[in-house]
């Protein structure tokens, strides 16, 4: 009898630890246009695999239709959550709301997804934005601004530019600062970026003293854009920790970049996702309702650090870059 009894414990915790019985998780990508997104990626199959998870992806190519079938196909393999990188805040809805008759959670990856039964887990955008703006204002607090936004269809464009215009407010209204030349960038792709920096710079005569651009991406095009008509020396923002963008920060044509450490967000994403396949409520949630719909949801929100040519060495300390691969060293 006692030996049955070992014999049926052992069997149970062979099946509860096969790969067959393991939480899947199921991530849908936007795209991997960005570096940071490839370090996201590692992260959260790294924290899965410590959990006993498994983890099923597809990635959308940056098309709103096919993420919802990549979202479709994913439920199919038998993903018992959802991460979701969303490339249209709007577009999405269909899938989420596809997830919820399933019963299956869903965690809005870095993105917002407005729905009060989806947990949403970022860096604090806000405090990305008033960051940037910091930096480039204590650069240049007067003169002609250029704000190059983010992607219309993600909410972080939005977020970004209020935690700007927050830092700015005052200086606008006093008249020392005057916005030139205000775009969103499709896609955040760097090319659109620069053609945008490109028709401010022609409409304002190169009159363009500083450049709040959102990411490391478009800070990118508009430095394209401005050494194009031999203008030095203007304070350009990004975001993300790109290694180009830190490089540029070395040699002073970026002003900064700020760092949202991509390790700590794809772990953390992991871990929420795993407590709610689980029906277990995840740690460290608070309340946000700071979306266009001011709708009310669990979150997680990471603060975001800004690296300037002086601070370089925090993020080589951090092991996100290597001294040999900044520029110049530090
Ligand atoms: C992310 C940024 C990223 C951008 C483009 C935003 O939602 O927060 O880190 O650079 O998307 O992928």
């Amino acid at each position: 009898m006692k030996k049955q009894y070992a014999f049926l414990l052992a069997a149970l915790f062979a099946a509860a630890s096969s790969p067959s019985l393991a939480q899947v998780v199921g991530v849908s990508w936007s795209n991997f246009q960005e570096e940071r997104w490839k370090t996201d990626e590692k992260a959260i199959k790294d924290q899965l695999a410590k959990l006993g998870a498994s983890y099923v992806s597809a990635d959308a190519n940056a098309s709103a239709e096919k993420q919802i079938a990549d979202v479709e196909g994913l439920i199919n393999k038998g993903a018992k959550v959802l991460i979701i990188l969303a490339y249209d805040k709007d577009a999405i809805a269909p899938a989420i709301a596809k997830a919820k008759a399933k019963g299956i959670p869903v965690v809005a990856y870095d993105r917002l997804i407005e729905a009060p039964e989806v947990f949403y887990i970022s860096f604090d955008n806000k405090e990305v934005g008033r960051l940037q703006a910091r930096s480039i204002f204590a650069a240049k607090p007067k003169g002609n601004y250029a704000m190059i936004k983010g992607s219309s269809t993600d909410p972080n464009a939005n977020l970004l530019r209020e935690g700007q215009q927050e830092v700015l407010a005052d200086a606008i209204k006093k008249g020392d600062i005057k916005i030139v030349g205000e775009e969103y960038t499709d896609g955040w792709k760097p090319e659109v970026a620069q053609r945008n920096m490109e028709q401010i710079l022609t409409k304002s005569g190169n009159k363009v003293d500083a450049v709040v651009a959102s990411n490391d991406g478009t800070a990118g095009g508009v430095v394209a854009a401005l050494s194009a008509r031999g203008l030095k020396g203007v304070p350009v923002s990004g975001q993300d920790g790109d290694h180009a963008a830190l490089n540029r920060v070395a040699l002073g044509t970026q002003t900064v970049s700020v760092w949202k450490d991509a390790r700590d967000l794809g772990r953390e994403a992991a871990t929420v996702a795993v407590a709610l396949a689980k029906g277990q409520k995840p740690a460290g949630a608070t309340t946000f309702d700071g979306g266009e719909k001011k709708v009310k949801m669990n979150a997680i929100l990471l603060k975001p650090v800004a690296v300037t040519a002086d601070k370089l060495d925090s993020v080589i300390k951090a092991g996100w870059i290597s001294k040999d691969a900044v520029c110049r060293g530090v």
